[in-house]
Order: C-alpha cells, then sequence, then structure tokens
C-alpha cells in the first residue's frame, strides 16, 4: 500500500494561467454591460470606484471576502442601483452579467501535461482540488479525475488558512502525512499546507515565476518547474 492516499491540488496558475482567464473574463463582462447597461459600464469602467465597492461590501458583510462569486455578483448589484436600476432589475441584470462573466472565466488552457499527470495520478491516489477561486472543475470536465472539490466559500475561509487543508483530510479520513498539496502560491499553497502538517509540491515553472518572486517561508517537500515532473515529484516523496 503506498503511504500517499490523497493529492490535493490548487487550480488557478497550478493548473492553468489565470491572469490570461480573467482578463478574458472582464473584457466579455464589459462588452456585455456596454451592450445591455451602458450607464452601469461607464460606472464599471472606474476601476478605483469598482475597488472602493468590494472594499466597502466585505466590511459590510466580512463572509464575502471567501465568497468571490458571491462577491463579484454585489458589486454588479452595486454598481446597477448606482447607474439607476431598481432593485428587482438590479438584481436580475447583475446576475445575468455575472453569469457571462462566469462562464469567460472557464475559458481555460491547460498548462503543458497537467491533464496528462492528472490521469496517471488518478489510477493511483485519490485527487481533489482546493481553490480560493470560483473555478468550477465540473464545467472543466475535471472530475474525470478529482473525487472532490472544496472552495473558500465552502468553508467560509480562503487559504492559507487551514480549513480547506482539514476538510479534505477529514473528507477523505487520512492523517496530513497520507497527503499532498500541489500548489504555486508560497504562503497560500506551500506555506500552509506544510503547517497542517501535508507533504507539497511547490509547481514553480516560467508560468508562476514572474508572479511569485518572494522566498518560501516554508520549503516544499519537492519543487518543480513543469508539470510533467509531478508523477516523478510524488513517487519521490512516497520513497522519503
Ligand atoms: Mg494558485
Amino acid at each position: 500500500m503506498p503511504r500517499i492516499k490523497v493529492i490535493t491540488f490548487d487550480l488557478d496558475d497550478t493548473l492553468w494561467d489565470v491572469q490570461r482567464v480573467l482578463r478574458g473574463a472582464e473584457k466579455r463582462l464589459t462588452a456585455w454591460l456596454e451592450d445591455h447597461a451602458p450607464a452601469a459600464a461607464a460606472l464599471y469602467r472606474n476601476g478605483e470606484d469598482v475597488l472602493a465597492m468590494r472594499q466597502d461590501l466585505i466590511a459590510a458583510q466580512p463572509h464575502l471576502a471567501h465568497d468571490i462569486s458571491r462577491l463579484r455578483e454585489e458589486i454588479l448589484f452595486v454598481l446597477l442601483r448606482r447607474a439607476g436600476y431598481r432593485e428587482a432589475s438590479a438584481r436580475q441584470v447583475a446576475a445575468r452579467a455575472f453569469s457571462v462573466f462566469l462562464e469567460a472565466r472557464h475559458d481555460i488552457e491547460f498548462f503543458e501535461g497537467a491533464l496528462e499527470a492528472l490521469h496517471d495520478l488518478c489510477q493511483r491516489y485519490t485527487l481533489g482540488s482546493l481553490t480560493n477561486g470560483n473555478a468550477d472543475p465540473k464545467k472543466l470536465k475535471l472530475d474525470r479525475y478529482l473525487s472532490f472539490s472544496f472552495c473558500a466559500a465552502d468553508v467560509g475561509a480562503s487559504k492559507p488558512a487551514p480549513d480547506l487543508f482539514h476538510k479534505a483530510l477529514r473528507h477523505n479520513d487520512v492523517s496530513p502525512g497520507e497527503a499532498v498539496h500541489v500548489g504555486d502560491h508560497p504562503s497560500h499553497d506551500i506555506a500552509a499546507a506544510a503547517s497542517v502538517g501535508m507533504h507539497t509540491v511547490w509547481t514553480h515553472g516560467p508560468a508562476q515565476r514572474s508572479k511569485w518572486q518572494v522566498g518560501l517561508s516554508a520549503l516544499p517537500t519537492v519543487a518543480i518547474t513543469h508539470l510533467n515532473e509531478l508523477v516523478g515529484a510524488v513517487e519521490r516523496i512516497e520513497g522519503l
């Protein structure tokens, strides 16, 4: 029996480049607002106002910080109200606008080697995803490989809080030493998973390197620069 039983994956910037996707989704949302709610589109273009709305909403409803889908839809609702929409129609238009964003947010391109690694690893381990974001693994057909998926909104806490890791361990009834977390973020993924006692694989290829110049506060069990090294990394952890 292998010592490792469960492997959890971060999603954004671990399996695909999230900035490219978010830029595309913002563009589609803006274009949709221009067509369907031009007064709100004009307000939306003022990034500082939108940021202030976001901060006000989180101050009034702190749980929204961990539910970025609700938060984004609420921002759109406030924006539409400011643009003169009545409450009921602001709700409706905000929901439609958010669905445009969410659809585009799933228009991702997997990093080279990602699906091959998932396909290989799911034959031997239970795989799952742990994300602060709102990518839905089912929409991306990742449920072919993943047995469970939890997001920050499910537990009311974003990584680096330990809640998502504890949830995955409890869900699978395994100890931290029987689990590996794979992720790109030095603090949210590597330090956070290490602090609950899990093994870690840090994905630190050219795609992520430009984003995380900061040093690691906890060393990963193994660091890789390409996802085609992932299966070997897990084998190395098995051999420790
Ligand atoms: Mg990430």
